[in-house]
C-alpha cells in the first residue's frame, strides 16, 4: 500500500466529516518535552492531573509497542457568543472559559478519532491505533507541533496559521508509517503579551507554565482558594482565556463551524445566585454535558462565592448567609463566610459572629475571622467626627 495515497485518502475524509486540520508526524522520542517535563517536575510546576510517567509521556512506543506515526487533529471552536447576556447588579453572572463552550470536547473529538480509524481500518488489515484528548499519556500540543498543526506559543497553546489557538486538539497513534508533516514555523517574535498580561505571573517565561499560579488551573480545585488568588479569579467559574484573547494572533478570530460547539449563553455565562443551591442531579443535568463540570460542582459554587464577593453583591448577602450555615461542606461554608466578610454588611457581619458559636471546622473558623477582618477595614475607612 502507498502510504503517501493513503495518507491523501485519509485527509480528505477528515474534512469529510468535520476535522479543520489533521497532520501526520513520526513517533520519534519527545526528547526535548522530555527534559521540559523533568524541569517542570523539579520545579514544582505541574498541576498534578497529568496522566502517566514522564517516560509514557515522551515516548509514543511505551504506550503502543507496533507505533510507527501519530496522526494529529483539530477541530476549530467559536471565541465570541452571539448575544451574550449581561450580568448586572442585583443579577450577577459567572463565566466559562471557552475550551467549555458547547458540547464536552472531548467526546466530539474522540468521535471523530473513532471515525478516521474506522476508516482506515476499512482500507488497511490488521491497523490499529491508539486515541487520546487531552486526557491521554502523550501531550496534544507536542504532537500537534510536531505535526504541523501549528506553532507553540509564548502561552503554551498551540497558535494555528488558520484558527488561531481556538482549536481542540486530539490524536492517534498507528501502527502505519505514514509520511510526516513538517512543522509550522514560530511566530511569537519579540511579542511577549501573554506573558506580561497574565494577572498571577504564571506564565513564568514563555512557553514554561507554572500551573500551581495558572487561574485555568486555580478553577478546578476543590480545596479553599489560596487568599491570593481571591481578588484576582473575578467572576471565573471555570478555565480562564486571557492568555488567548491578548494574543494577537487571535485577533479577529471566531469560527462557528461545528453546532455542537455553539455556547448556551445561559450555561456559559449562568446566574451566579442560583448556583448556590443546585443538588447534584441538578447540576449533571444541567452542566454535565460540558467540559467544565468534569470535577463536579463544588469547584463551580466555590467560584460562584467568589464571583459575588468580587462584586461585593449586597443582595447575595441572605443566600450567602444560607449557605454558610447550613452548607455540608466546608470549603463551601467557610468560602461563604469570607464573602460575606469581603462584601461587607452590617447582617452579614452579625451572621458570621452567630454561626461561629457553632462551627466546629477549624478552616471554615478561620474564613469566618478573616470575613470579620473585613469589619475592622470597614470601621477605618469611617470618618472620625
Ligand atoms: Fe506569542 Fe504574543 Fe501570542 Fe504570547 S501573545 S502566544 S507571545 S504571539
Amino acid at each position: 500500500m502507498a502510504y503517501e495515497t493513503l495518507k491523501q485518502e485519509i485527509i480528505d475524509y477528515s474534512k469529510e466529516i468535520g476535522i479543520d486540520k489533521i497532520g501526520f508526524a513520526s513517533t520519534d522520542e519527545f526528547s526535548e518535552l522530555k527534559s521540559r517535563l523533568k524541569l517542570q517536575q523539579e520545579s514544582g510546576f505541574q498541576s498534578g492531573f497529568e496522566k502517566g510517567t514522564i517516560e509514557e509521556r515522551t515516548e509514543p512506543v511505551r504506550l503502543m509497542a507496533e507505533a510507527q506515526s501519530i496522526i494529529a487533529i483539530a477541530l476549530a471552536y467559536p471565541s465570541r457568543i452571539k448575544s451574550p447576556p449581561r450580568g448586572v447588579k442585583g443579577d450577577r453572572r459567572g463565566v466559562f472559559c471557552r475550551a467549555s463552550w458547547g458540547k464536552d470536547y472531548h467526546h466530539l473529538l474522540r468521535e471523530k478519532l473513532e471515525k478516521l480509524g474506522a476508516f482506515i481500518q476499512e482500507k488497511v488489515e490488521g491497523f490499529e491505533y491508539k486515541p487520546m484528548v487531552d486526557t491521554g499519556e502523550l501531550s496534544d500540543r507536542a504532537v500537534a507541533e510536531r505535526a504541523g498543526i501549528g506553532f507553540s506559543g509564548k502561552n503554551c497553546a498551540i497558535i494555528t496559521p488558520e484558527f488561531g489557538s481556538y482549536v481542540y486538539l486530539g490524536e492517534m497513534i498507528t501502527n502505519i508509517p505514514f509520511p510526516p508533516d513538517s512543522p509550522v514555523a514560530d511566530g511569537c517574535g519579540d511579542c511577549t503579551k501573554c506573558i506580561d498580561n497574565c494577572p498571577t505571573g504564571a506564565l513564568v517565561e514563555g512557553g514554561r507554565l507554572n500551573a500551581n499560579k495558572c487561574i485555568a488551573f486555580l478553577t478546578q480545585t476543590k480545596d479553599f482558594l489560596p487568599d491570593e488568588y481571591r481578588d484576582i479569579i473575578g467572576n471565573q467559574l471555570y478555565g480562564f482565556d486571557t492568555c488567548q484573547t491578548i494574543c494577537p494572533k487571535n485577533k479577529g478570530i471566531d469560527f462557528h463551524l461545528h453546532p455542537e460547539m455553539e455556547p448556551n449563553p445561559e450555561l456559559v455565562k449562568p446566574r451566579l445566585v442560583p448556583l448556590l443551591s443546585l443538588s447534584n442531579r441538578e447540576f449533571k443535568a444541567k452542566f454535565g454535558n460540558m467540559a467544565g463540570s468534569w470535577r463536579g460542582k463544588k469547584p463551580i459554587q466555590r467560584n460562584a462565592i467568589i464571583a459575588l464577593a468580587h462584586y461585593k453583591e449586597k443582595s447575595a448577602i441572605e443566600d450567602l448567609i444560607r449557605v454558610m450555615k447550613e452548607d455540608p461542606r466546608p470549603v463551601i461554608r467557610g468560602t461563604a463566610a469570607w464573602a460575606i466578610g469581603k462584601i461587607g454588611s452590617e447582617l452579614g457581619f452579625r451572621a458570621i459572629e452567630n454561626a461561629m458559636v457553632k462551627e466546629s471546622d477549624h478552616q471554615v473558623l478561620e474564613e469566618m475571622e478573616k470575613g470579620l477582618a473585613f469589619q475592622t477595614e470597614k470601621d477605618k475607612e469611617k470618618p472620625v467626627h
